[in-house]
C-alpha cells in the first residue's frame, strides 16, 4: 500500500502540485496543499514539486498465508426450482484455472429442495458440493444465505470464490467479502490465475476506455462475480464424480433480520441473452421505422433482435433488448450487427460470439476487429436484399 505525504517544512505553497494532478485531489487551503479523497496516489505531485516536498510512502500490509487458502468455490445458485446455467459455466471456467495450480474445485448449495441439484453438479467435475437444504432457505434471504456460504469458506478456506452476477450474486457477494474483509470484483469479463494463487480479475474500467487487471494481493479468499454468458458451458460428463457433504444449519440463518411477507413470481421472460441467432441494429440506422428491417431479418432467420446503446436512448427499443456493459450480455450462435460502430462496451458483451457478422460502411469501424466476416457497406443496400433472398428461398 501506498500513500502521499506532503513535507510541510519543504513547501513553499507555489501550487504546481494541485494545477499538475489529473484527478483534482490537491486542494490548496490557506496557501497551502491538502489531499482530499480523490487522490489515487498515481505519484505526478511528487514529480511536479520543484522543493522535493511530496513523498510516495509505501506502507507494509499483512498479508496472509496463501498456502493455507486453496481450492475454487464456485457459488451454486438454486432458485426458484432451477440451478441458474451461470453457475455451470463458473464451474467451467474454475476448472480451467484450477488445473494448473493444483486446485481443486468445489460448489457450494444453498437453499430449500436443493440436493437433486448437488447430484448434477457432480456430473461437471466437481471434487465436492457442499450443500445446505433447509425450509427455512426457501427464499433468499441475503443475511442467511452469506451465514451458510460463509460457515463454508470458514470450513474449507478456498483461495477464490466464484459467484455469478445475478440479481441473487450481486446481492450476497459483497457481504462476503465484507465479512472477510477480502476485496471483490464485480462484472469480470476474463479471469486468469497466477502461480501464486493470486486471481487476474479483468473487467472494462473508467467507462469501458481500459481493461483493468485487478488483483486481491494480501488477503484470501478472492471474490469475483461474472456474468451469464461471459464464460462457457462445460460438457455434462456421464459419470458422476466428487463427494456430497451436507453441512448443518449455521447460526446466522435463524436469526435472520429479514422475514419473507409474500412472493410474486416474475413469469419467465425470453431474453436476447438466450437468443441463439441475433441481429443488431446500431446508430447507423436513421429512423425508428427502419428498425423493421432489423426485426424481419431476424424472424426470417428464427432468431431474435437487439440494438446499441443510442437506440435504447433514443426511445426505439426498451433496455432489455440492449447489448451491452450497460445492457446484455450475449454470446449466440450467429450474431449480425448492422451500423454499430464497435465501441469496447458493446463487443466486450458480445464478442464471444461464433459467428460475428458486421455490416458498416466504415471500413476502419471497430466492429471488424472482432468480426468473423466484414461486410463493408450501407446496410440500406444489404438489409433488403438479405431479406429478399432469405424470402425467396424460403419461398
Ligand atoms: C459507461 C458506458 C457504458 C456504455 N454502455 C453501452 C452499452 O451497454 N451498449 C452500447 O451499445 N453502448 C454503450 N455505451 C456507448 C458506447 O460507447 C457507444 O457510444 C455506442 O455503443 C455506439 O453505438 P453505435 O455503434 O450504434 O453508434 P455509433 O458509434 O454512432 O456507430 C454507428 C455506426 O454506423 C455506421 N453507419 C452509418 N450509416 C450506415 C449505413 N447506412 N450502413 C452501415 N453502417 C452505417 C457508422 O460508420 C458507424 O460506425 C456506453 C458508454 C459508456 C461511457
Amino acid at each position: 500500500m501506498a500513500k502521499i505525504a506532503i513535507l510541510e517544512r519543504k513547501c513553499t505553497g507555489c501550487g504546481l502540485c494541485a494545477k499538475n494532478c489529473p484527478f483534482s485531489a490537491i486542494d490548496m487551503k490557506d496557501g497551502r496543499p491538502d489531499l482530499n479523497a480523490a487522490c489515487k496516489v498515481c505519484g505526478i505531485c511528487v514529480k511536479s514539486c520543484p522543493e522535493k516536498a511530496i513523498v510516495k510512502l509505501e506502507t507494509k500490509v499483512d498479508s496472509v498465508d496463501k498456502t493455507k487458502w486453496k481450492d475454487i468455490l464456485v457459488f451454486a445458485e438454486a432458485h426458484g426450482g432451477r440451478l441458474h446455467p451461470v453457475s455451470l459455466e463458473l464451474i467451467g471456467k474454475a476448472k480451467e484455472l484450477a488445473g494448473p495450480v493444483g486446485f481443486a474445485v468445489k460448489a457450494v448449495l444453498v437453499g430449500s429442495n436443493v440436493s437433486a441439484f448437488a447430484e448434477e453438479l457432480r456430473h461437471y467435475g466437481v471434487s465436492e458440493v457442499a450443500v445446505y437444504d433447509d425450509e427455512a432457505l426457501s427464499y433468499f434471504r441475503a443475511d442467511a444465505y452469506a451465514a451458510c456460504v460463509e460457515d463454508y469458506i470458514k470450513f474449507a478456506h478456498p483461495s477464490v470464490v466464484l459467484v455469478g452476477a445475478t440479481s441473487l450474486g450481486r446481492s450476497l457477494a459483497p457481504r462476503l467479502a465484507t465479512r472477510f474483509h477480502t476485496g471483490l470484483t464485480a462484472d469480470c469479463t476474463k479471469l486468469e490465475l497466477r502461480e501464486n494463487t493470486d486471481l487476474v480479475q479483468i473487467r472494462p474500467a473508467f467507462g469501458g476506455n481500459i481493461m483493468a487487471q485487478i488483483i486481491t494481493t494480501n488477503t484470501r479468499p478472492q471474490f469475483a462475480t461474472v456474468r451469464y454468458k461471459v464464460m462457457n458451458t462445460p460438457v455434462r460428463s456421464e459419470e458422476a464424480a466428487g463427494t456430497i457433504l451436507n453441512r448443518k444449519l449455521p447460526k446466522g440463518v435463524s436469526e435472520s433480520k429479514v422475514s419473507c411477507v409474500s412472493v410474486e413470481p416474475v413469469p419467465p421472460k425470453k431474453s436476447i441473452s438466450d437468443a441463439e441467432i441475433l441481429v443488431v441494429g446500431g446508430r447507423g440506422l436513421q429512423k425508428e421505422a427502419d428498425l423493421e428491417m432489423v426485426k424481419e431479418l431476424a424472424a426470417l432467420l428464427g432468431g431474435d433482435w437487439a440494438t446499441s446503446r443510442p437506440l435504447v436512448e433514443k426511445g426505439w427499443a426498451t433496455n432489455d433488448r440492449q447489448i451491452g456493459l450497460s445492457g446484455r450480455t450475449v454470446r449466440p450462435r450467429l450474431i449480425i450487427t448492422c451500423g454499430v460502430s464497435g465501441a469496447i462496451q458493446f463487443t466486450a458483451c458480445m464478442n464471444g460470439s461464433d459467428h460475428i457478422v458486421a455490416i458498416n460502411t466504415d471500413e476502419n469501424a471497430p466492429i471488424f476487429q472482432v468480426a468473423h466476416v466484414a461486410i463493408v457497406g450501407d446496410l440500406y443496400e444489404i438489409l433488403p436484399r438479405l431479406i429478399r433472398q432469405l424470402k425467396e428461398e424460403q419461398a
